[in-house]
């Protein structure tokens, strides 16, 4: 299985797609965890990345094509699967990425959207996060960039999945173990078919209105 996630920061990208690389014994590859580790390490990529990140700008494209390059290519010699996590983040990175996956065989099956538009409920979340990570970047001001950033350069290329046909839209707004429950459902339904049926014969799914369809009564508390 091969699944990038497109998803606002505080949507659950991280905490989701390590289950779902776990579900399906695939790597988790996370470019924000991948170059946090660079910050830590010294190395010269985390010192050149370093203001970036605590901006909450994006990185240059060419610095996460490299590192996304050299992990899809391990991950092909490990069978072929991943989850990609925090790229693409624009058009250029969305084109960039399909010519990599091309080359190596190895284009995503599925886009997963995680869809979050209370940006209020989201900045709590990662302010409560922040008080136990302490990520430089957990700041409320870095928080309000990094979401308008995802507004004005990410979210436009989840139209981009669909039109491709491989767009699958979750409502992340809910307890963090109903949206696995939906995503893993859903893509164990897709798992035979995949391979088999080509990106042009394929529809976007929206599982975004399922729960409004059976009546919102949800006794968990949202956190
Ligand atoms: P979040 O989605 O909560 O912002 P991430 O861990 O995915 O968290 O990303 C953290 C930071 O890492 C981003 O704000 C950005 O600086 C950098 N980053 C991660 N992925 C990319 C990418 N694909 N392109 C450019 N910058 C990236």
């Amino acid at each position: 299985m091969r699944v990038l996630l497109v998803a606002p920061p505080g949507a659950g990208k991280g905490t989701q797609g390590a289950l779902i690389a776990t579900h399906f014994g695939v790597p988790h590859i996370a470019t924000g965890d991948l170059l946090r580790d660079h910050v830590a390490r010294g190395t010269a990529l985390g010192r050149s990345v370093r203001d970036h990140l605590s901006r909450g700008e994006l990185v240059p494209d060419e610095v996460v094509l490299d590192m996304v390059g050299a992990a899809f290519t391990e991950a092909k010699a490990a069978g072929g699967g991943y989850v990609l996590d925090g790229m693409p983040r624009n058009m250029a990175q969305a084109r960039a990425l399909y010519e990599i996956g091309r080359n190596l065989q190895m284009t995503a099956n599925v886009a997963l959207h995680l869809q979050a538009d209370d940006e209020e409920q989201l900045i709590r979340r990662l302010l409560a996060r922040a008080a136990l990570e302490g990520r430089s970047d957990d700041t409320e001001p870095v928080i309000r960039h990094r979401l308008a950033l995802y507004h004005e350069v990410t979210h436009p290329i989840v139209d981009w999945y669909a039109s491709r046909g491989i767009l699958v839209s979750v409502d992340a707004m809910r307890p963090v173990e109903r949206v696995a429950r939906q995503i893993l459902t859903a893509l164990e339904a897709m798992r035979p078919l995949v391979d088999l049926v080509p990106e042009h014969a394929r529809r976007s799914i929206d599982l975004t209105g399922l729960g409004a369809a059976f009546g919102r009564n949800d006794p968990d508390p949202v956190v």
